[in-house]
């Protein structure tokens, strides 16, 4: 009698403390919630001033009325060149919270990987060039068309390719675009100095370098990895990596050919 009595209340105690903990981790996301949301305004009204400078320093640089001298174009494009910097950065930490707090929407469309390959080989061409490095891409035959969020496909890419160019001192970089199991994966392999496997998972935390610090030693905000991996996910797929340190580095996202129709906008992230 006794103890059924004391069981009893232990369950009562155990029900209350677990609907407070609950109501502590709504808050929490709550406010987890709220602070991307500020990030995300923020980012939003610091563009619009930093636009305006960049605007000015690029004519500043131009000089079209040969009025200043050649130290005062070139302090133009270092404010021209900062402010990009600080541009991309401001773009990164918004597309973060943007996907923290569960509003960064998705639009499925039907894209061609042949054009997708074609666009980043132009793009990348006079970089790629510029440090002596053969940049190439290849579509395995019978690929075909997919159906994903072809800005943000392209964003990863991007961010794989413009890693593997700043990280590779010679040799090569290339675009693969295969069929997989899972659907299609796009594998950006280069000849550059690798990373080691100690820190194969941690080049994908935010603001992180493969050497441990957050020094930024080959510039670069250290966030590319970590949004690539975040829309990775919202794609529907996965991201790998090999690599071998003074050989070179082979990342590899893999997606489904169809973006679930569910995935298109996106769910809210926490239940009010
Ligand atoms: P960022 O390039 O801006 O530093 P990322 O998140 O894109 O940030 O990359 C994080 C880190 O991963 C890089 O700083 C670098 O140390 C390492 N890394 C990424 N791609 C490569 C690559 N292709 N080769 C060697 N190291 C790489």
């Amino acid at each position: 009698e006794n103890q059924t009595q004391l069981l009893e209340e232990q369950r009562n105690a155990l029900v209350q403390s677990r609907k407070s903990l609950e109501e502590q981790a709504k808050a929490l996301e709550r406010e987890s919630r709220y602070k991307s949301e500020f990030v995300a305004n923020m980012s939003h009204e610091l563009r619009t001033p930093l636009n305006a400078l960049l605007i000015m320093s690029r004519l500043l640089a131009e000089n079209r009325g040969r009025t200043l001298t050649a130290e005062q174009v070139r302090w133009a494009q270092t404010i021209e060149s900062s402010g990009q910097d600080l541009l991309t950065l401001i773009n990164d930490i918004l597309d973060l919270s943007k996907i923290e707090a569960g509003k960064l929407d998705l639009l499925r469309t039907e894209v061609d990987p042949q054009t997708v390959a074609r666009k980043l080989l132009r793009g990348f061409e006079v970089q790629a060039r510029s440090k002596g490095l053969q940049l190439t891409a290849e579509v395995a035959p019978g690929v075909g068309v997919i159906h994903t969020d072809g800005n943000r496909l392209e964003q990863v890419l991007r961010n794989f390719l413009s890693n593997a160019i700043k990280f590779t001192d010679q040799g090569r970089v290339s675009l693969q675009i295969t069929s997989a199991p899972e659907g299609i994966a796009f594998a950006v392999q280069d000849t550059g100095i690798g990373i080691a496997e100690s820190e194969h998972e941690a080049v994908f935390d935010a603001f992180r370098q493969a050497d441990g610090t957050i020094s930024r030693r080959y510039g670069g905000t250290g966030l590319g990895l970590s949004i690539s991996r975040e829309l990775a996910d919202l794609l529907g797929g996965s991201i790998s990596l090999s690599s071998q340190p003074g050989k070179g580095s082979t990342f590899t996202l893999t997606i489904p050919r169809d973006l679930p129709q569910s995935a298109e906008t996106r769910r809210p992230a926490v239940a009010q």
